[in-house]
This record gives structure tokens, sequence and C-alpha cells, in this order.
């Protein structure tokens, strides 16, 4: 099946890709949304990533725009948040999508709430250019996902002036998306600080369309 779909894996004892959205594992809510937007079977990075990220463990994606990979991290960061407990109040988030731009993180905010909105979970999303006093308020009424890019997210753990920041204590779930552009505008230092405050034990994984040395 790999074959047939141009998949490759490597990796030790990678679990075998899946045929159906159905022998996924994900909550009846959540493959009744996959089903009403018109997802008929799981595309080619779907197919392998949902079973490895399913079973909780890290993975690098190669894949492009277009090829369905926003799905391939979200599904499974819902099943994810759905496993732990509700968060209290001031928690931070279940897990954070690190997205290069503006643009990226809206698409993958927008793509988060459909998935997220029929099993009762919140995604928020930050970016520049939009007041951080207001994005702090919104996060701070209870995010499961944070979708953000570099930048903001990290004025925003750690913002000026004194008052408490995001928590990242409950992050147990990291995505980088187009990895490669993030690396290409400098937001290396900026990653590897956010990803340093998240839990140790979380799970983590990179998606990139391109795979240079930085990456
Ligand atoms: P992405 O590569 O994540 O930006 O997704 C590209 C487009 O494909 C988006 O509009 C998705 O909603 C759509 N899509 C993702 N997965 C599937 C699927 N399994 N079947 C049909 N469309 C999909």
């Amino acid at each position: 099946y790999r074959a047939e779909l141009g998949v490759r894996a490597s990796g030790f004892d990678v679990p075998r890709p899946l045929k159906l959205f159905e022998h996924a594992g994900l909550t009846r809510e959540l493959l009744a949304t996959v089903k009403r937007r018109g997802y008929a079977a799981p595309t080619a990075i779907q197919a392998q990533a949902l079973p490895v990220l399913l079973s909780g463990r890290d993975a690098i994606g190669i894949a492009t725009t277009g090829s369905g990979k926003t799905a391939a991290y979200l599904l499974p960061f819902i099943v994810h948040a759905m496993d732990q407990p509700p968060l209290q109040k001031g928690d931070g988030p279940i897990g954070l999508v690190l997205a290069p731009t503006h643009e990226l993180a809206e698409q993958v905010t927008m793509e988060a709430r459909k998935f997220a909105k029929g099993d009762g979970l919140r995604a928020v999303g930050v970016w520049g250019g939009v007041g951080k006093y207001e994005q702090l308020k919104e996060l701070k009424a209870g995010a499961d996902i944070v979708v953000g890019t570099p930048g903001r997210l990290l004025e925003l753990i750690r913002p000026k002036g004194g008052q408490p920041g995001l928590s990242l204590r409950r992050v147990t779930y990291v995505v980088l998306d187009e990895a490669d552009r993030m690396f290409d505008m400098g937001f290396a230092p900026q990653i590897d600080r956010i990803v340093g405050n998240t839990r140790p034990d979380r799970q983590t994984m990179l998606f990139s369309a391109t795979f240079p040395a930085a990456v």
C-alpha cells in the first residue's frame, strides 16, 4: 500500500499505513466532521502519519501544501487533547502548532476550529499585527489548541511589564509546520525557546516541504 501511495517511511517498527478514516480510532464527532467535509479516504501523508501520531510517537513528515498535512497532525491533536484532563483555570493549552506566517497560522486555526468544535475543544490563533492584550485575554479564557507564529507566541509567553504570560506547563503536543520556511525566516532561536518551555514528555512532530541540513 505504501508503494501504491508513493510513501516512503523509515524508523523503528513504523506502523502500517491506514486505508480508511474509520480505522484510525477517531472520536465519533471527529469522524463525522471528516465525513461531512467530504474526505473520502486519507491522503498519502495522512495514511502514514495518522497511525504514527495516534500511537503517540514523534515524527518528521515531508509534505507540501495541498498534501493534506494539516489534517494529518490536527486529527491526532484532537484525539490527544480529548485524552487529557480538562483544562483548569489558568492552564495554558494542551498543544501548540508553530507556523512561519500569519497566513498559514490563520488557515491552520480555521481548520483546527472545524475539527475541534464537535468535541467541545477551543482553538486560538496568535500572530503579529494584532493587539497582544486582546490575544492574551482570549488565551486566558481557555484554549486547548494554540496556533501561532514563533515571534508573537514568545511575546505572549513572556510579556513585557511583568504580567503573567501564557503557561506552557500543560503542553504535550507540539507541531512545527513548514519548518523549512521557519528556519529560512530565522525563527530557530524563538522555536528553541518555545519548545524548551513545554513538557519534556511531549509528543513532537515536524512537517517540512524540503529537508535542508538546518531543518
Ligand atoms: P493541506 O495540504 O493540509 O493544506 O490540505 C489541502 C486541502 O485538502 C484542504 O482544503 C483540505 O481540507 C483538503 N483535504 C485534506 N485531507 C483531505 C482528504 N483526505 N480528502 C479530501 N480533501 C482533503
